[in-house]
C-alpha cells in the first residue's frame, strides 16, 4: 500500500501542466521549468545522491527554448510519468514523488517562501 499520491487528471496548457493529485492537490508545472528539472542521464544528471541536496548549478543542458512542451505523456507502472518534448527529448521520467516535491502551485511556492532555511 503506497502513500504516494496518484494524478487523477492531466492537463497540458500553453506553458503549464497541471495535475490534480488523488490526494487533492492541484499542482502547477511550468514546461520550462519541467523540462530543465528532467533528471534522466541524457540531461547529464547522475543518480548522485550528494547532488540531490543541491539541485541548483548541476544542470549544464542547452538553453531551453521558451516555447518548450510535452507532446505526449505516457504513464511508467504505477510511480511515474514519461514525457516527450516538443524538442525531442523524450527519455525523461517524473516519479510522482518527485513531482510532489517540485510543484510550483502557489501554496507550495508559498510554502518554500515561509521556509525558515531560506529567510532573506
Ligand atoms: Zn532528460
Ligand atoms: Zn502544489
Amino acid at each position: 500500500m503506497s502513500h504516494i499520491a496518484m494524478p487523477s487528471a492531466i492537463s497540458v496548457h500553453d506553458r503549464v501542466l497541471e495535475i490534480d493529485w488523488s490526494d487533492g492537490h492541484h499542482g502547477s508545472y511550468p514546461h520550462r521549468f519541467l523540462r530543465a528539472k528532467c533528471l534522466c542521464a541524457v540531461c547529464g544528471s547522475e543518480p548522485d545522491l550528494s547532488s540531490l541536496v543541491s539541485p541548483e548549478g548541476k544542470h549544464k543542458a542547452p538553453p531551453i527554448s521558451d516555447d518548450i512542451k510535452p507532446v505526449r505523456l505516457g504513464k511508467v507502472g504505477n510511480y511515474g510519468l514519461s514525457v516527450q518534448w516538443s524538442d525531442g527529448h523524450s527519455t525523461g521520467v517524473y516519479t510522482y514523488e518527485y513531482l510532489k516535491k517540485i510543484c510550483q502551485c502557489s501554496s507550495c511556492l508559498k510554502k518554500k517562501d515561509n521556509d525558515p532555511t531560506l529567510s532573506m
